[in-house]
């Protein structure tokens, strides 16, 4: 009998056939949701044989519960992923500029999933644009509810513009608005709460699987108060809640016994996009605001072969509620042509696998896409580049891409 995930004393409970909701989203959404399904599938049985078993629950979002319900987000969708707790989601189209917002965006804040969690490493023979992209090994938490992002922002011309700035003006003695007869403006709210919820998980998430370093990224030195106390509370919650200490040279570390301490550190996020390039091995985890994180993010799967292969998911760690997605869109240049690269939602899935505890099934998804790259076995968009590269390679559609990863299974 199926049963669903509870939270007990800040753990997951996962049964043993657990429902799995999923959204299979739009454009491409249907092709690379198949064979996400079929490749967990069957990692889970060669792992578990009959022991453990995912019954999937279609849910809808996007153009398919437009065209089903009227809506794009029903209320149905947003209850089951409450009651289920962990879900997986294909891309959903975003019109840009009008119409409605994004669903993604909608998701997180509705489910307070307030970390946005992209681990970024590389699996040999993917083509890459840098010369040592075996350097990259990452995982970069991103905050997924305040900054610039948290959709406070009027139109240029608009009443409500010229409200704010007219308060601004009157009574904050504001004068460094250049423009403020046509000024569009937007509010970046970044409270201590929100830094501290994404920096303590990131912290943990350190402490637990062995990482060498937390690195706070931030533009304090010009957003003093948001950035700059992001970095600021960083450190003190650092020191408070996992009692770090400073060395003379300002080091701030935490002790573990058996090993090398966790250094916490800070680089100012101009400084962070050279740097992954230059010298991608001194970072390890990193914790972020929400519109640093995401240019971050995007540079480093870039790094590692591009948003076909970067696997992602968003998670509030006390509630449990987690989304694991596809990082890319929904690509309608490509859809519905079987040519579409499956594998970031294929390791998104696997990311679910090692949340839920089914580690065994979750490594053996890694392993079959490591050696289905290492063989040569990809789809067109790894093909081309890997042909340039003078690899020897196979390009698969989708489908036949999804059945050669099963039959490594
Ligand atoms: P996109 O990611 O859909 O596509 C950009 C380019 O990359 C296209 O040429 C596409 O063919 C290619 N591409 C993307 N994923 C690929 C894959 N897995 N395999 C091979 N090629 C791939 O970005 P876009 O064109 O800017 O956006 C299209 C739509 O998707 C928009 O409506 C946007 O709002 C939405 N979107 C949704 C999400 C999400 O749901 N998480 C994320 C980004 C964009």
């Amino acid at each position: 009998m199926e049963e669903t995930i509870i939270m007990n004393e800040g753990a997951l409970q996962v049964p043993y056939n657990v429902i799995i909701p999923y959204i299979e989203g739009d454009g491409v959404g249907p092709e690379i949701t198949s064979v996400m399904k079929n490749v967990v599938e069957s990692a889970v049985k060669k792992a578990y044989g009959e022991t453990k078993h995912i019954t999937w629950k279609e849910i809808l979002a996007g153009g398919k519960a437009k065209d089903i319900t009227g809506t794009y987000l029903p209320e149905e969708t947003l209850e089951a992923i409450k009651q289920y707790k962990v879900a997986i989601k294909g891309p959903l189209t975003t019109p840009v500029g009008k119409g409605i917002r994004s669903l993604n965006v909608t998701l997180r804040q509705t489910l307070d999933l307030y970390v946005c969690l992209r681990p970024v490493s590389y699996y040999q023979g993917v083509p890459s644009p840098v010369k040592h992209p075996e350097n990259v090994d990452m995982v970069v938490f991103r905050e997924n509810t305040e900054d610039i992002y948290a959709g406070i922002e009027w139109e240029s011309g608009s009443e409500e513009v010229k409200k704010v700035i007219a308060f601004l003006s009157e009574e904050m003695q504001v004068n460094k608005i250049r423009f403020p007869e046509t000024s569009a403006l937007g509010i970046k709210p970044v409270s201590i709460e929100g830094s501290e919820r994404l920096i303590r998980s990131a912290i943990s998430y350190a402490l637990e699987h062995n990482r060498r370093n937390v690195t706070l990224v931030h533009k304090g030195n010009i957003m003093k108060f948001t950035e700059g106390g992001f970095r600021k509370w960083g450190y003190e919650l650092a020191k408070r809640e996992f009692s770090a200490t400073e060395d003379k040279d300002g080091t701030v570390r935490i002790e573990r016994e058996g090993r090398d301490s966790l250094v916490i550190q800070d680089c100012i996020c101009d400084a962070f996009l050279q740097n992954i390039l230059l010298k991608p091995e001194a970072y390890d985890v990193v914790a972020t605001l929400n519109l640093n994180g995401d240019y971050v993010s995007d540079a480093l799967a870039a790094e590692v072969g591009g948003i076909g292969i970067a696997p992602g998911a968003n998670i509030n760690y006390e509630s449990g509620f987690a989304i694991f997605e596809a990082t890319h869109g929904t690509a309608p240049d490509i859809a519905g042509k079987n040519i579409v690269n499956p594998l970031s939602l294929v390791l998104s899935a696997q990311m679910m696998l090692s949340y839920l505890g089914w580690d065994e099934a979750a490594l053996l998804v890694a392993q079959v896409v490591q050696k289905a790259i290492k063989d040569g076995m990809v789809t067109s968009d790894f093909a081309r580049l890997m042909e340039t590269e003078g690899k020897a390679c196979t390009k698969l559609g989708t489908k036949e891409f999804g059945s050669y990863l099963v039959s490594l299974l």
